[in-house]
């Protein structure tokens, strides 16, 4: 068995300590002769399993009890509709364009109310975060929106948007669970888990009791209203339950290894290692304002296709996959998660260094 670094910015790396675990419980779960995947969400094992993860990403997090953690299927996609279902009450919203995710979720907003550009970084291909201290925010917004992490252009709020009082709602898919943060700022945080916490087709959403009401918008399918899900501890129907067995087993191996803080530190010090190579690099530069860099992703160029594109195909046979850049942006992007190794990052470095050598003119 070889493994390569991975550095695929979703479906991801995920701890080695997690996949052994899961092939070891593969034909027997805790002696019960079946697996997860075939064993009744109802039942006792079930129970202890979800309830579990719920409580472990509670203490992770630091999550008031004043909150729900929701775990839904339909990936975070799903929440760029349910937002504005659950939460447009005087049918407007304002929104933060910061990339292509925040700009789906802008646009599916738009369906069902009046979804209002506050700033966007627009005209220089995303690679800021705009000033939102000072946003045109009215009276009559229900929520303001942002995605804290961008995933695809590798920027990062570092100050959360000035709401003047509004509801902020944040799609951290990119940015779960890697440093500590405050989860009462927030109305709603949610983030898909296949980037930096489990298998894909999961979202889990954590949300502010208040918010959680039967005044959605006419028309919201069942399934979308938060209130049927946290009225049935996410079990109004079979969720998946794989993925949030899976989902357990990371945050078991985040508490073991230091929690968001623990996590937050080695993230620092990965992409320092990253980000130090491309400010000293004569062929590579990353593609991102200083300030507003990504810890998650980061994506970066040589400035010629071809040279780029040869840096994949190399990387690729050096056991280094996934770097190519995300088809909207090209060059190359270097996405290192939490499960992805100090070692990981050292080696990349060292590629580009030697690339470097060998291809700069
Ligand atoms: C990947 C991603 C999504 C989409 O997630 P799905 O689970 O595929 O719907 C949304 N937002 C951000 C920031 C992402 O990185």
């Amino acid at each position: 068995m070889s493994r390569v670094y991975n550095f695929s910015a979703g479906p991801a790396v995920l701890p080695e300590e997690v996949l052994r675990e899961a092939a070891a419980d593969t034909l027997d779960y805790k002696g019960c002769g079946m697996s997860v995947m075939e064993m009744s969400h109802r039942s006792k094992m079930f129970d202890d399993i979800i309830k579990t993860a719920e409580s472990d990403i509670r203490d992770l997090m630091g999550i008031p009890d004043n909150y729900k953690v929701l775990f839904l299927q339909g990936g975070a996609s799903q929440q760029f509709a349910a937002v504005p279902m659950n939460l447009m009450k005087n049918k407007k919203a304002g929104y933060i364009l910061t990339g292509q995710w925040a700009k789906k979720a802008y646009q599916e907003a738009k369906l069902y109310g009046e979804a209002v550009e506050l700033a966007s970084s627009a005209d220089e291909t995303f690679s800021y975060i705009p000033d939102c201290s000072d946003l045109p925010i009215t009276d009559d917004m229900d929520y303001v929106y942002i995605c804290e992490n961008n995933t695809i252009y590798g920027t990062k709020f570092k100050t959360l948007p000035n709401t003047k009082g509004k509801l902020l709602v944040s799609d951290v898919s990119s940015c779960f669970l890697s440093e500590p943060v405050d989860v009462s700022k927030y109305g709603v945080i949610y983030g898909g888990v296949q980037k930096n916490v489990g298998p894909a087709g999961m979202v889990i959403s954590i949300i502010r009791e208040d918010l959680i009401t039967d005044e959605c918008l006419p028309g919201t399918p069942t399934m979308l209203k938060w209130k049927t899900q946290a009225d049935n501890d996410s079990l109004y129907n079979t969720p998946p339950c794989w993925t949030i067995y899976i989902c357990g087993l990371v945050f078991k191996w985040l508490k073991n290894n230091g929690g968001l803080k623990g996590m937050q530190e080695k993230n620092e010090k990965k992409a320092a290692i990253l980000y130090d190579f491309l400010d000293n690099s004569k062929l590579f530069r990353g593609t991102v304002r200083k300030e507003d860099r990504s810890l998650m992703n980061v994506p970066f160029v040589t400035g010629d296709e071809e040279l780029d594109k040869k840096f994949v195909a190399e990387s690729k046979a050096a056991g280094l996959e996934n770097l190519k850049g995300h088809r909207t942006v090209g060059g190359m992007r270097a996405s290192i998660y939490n499960a992805m190794p100090i070692e990981g990052v050292e080696k990349l470095v060292n590629f580009m260094a030697d690339f470097e050598s060998k291809n700069l003119k």
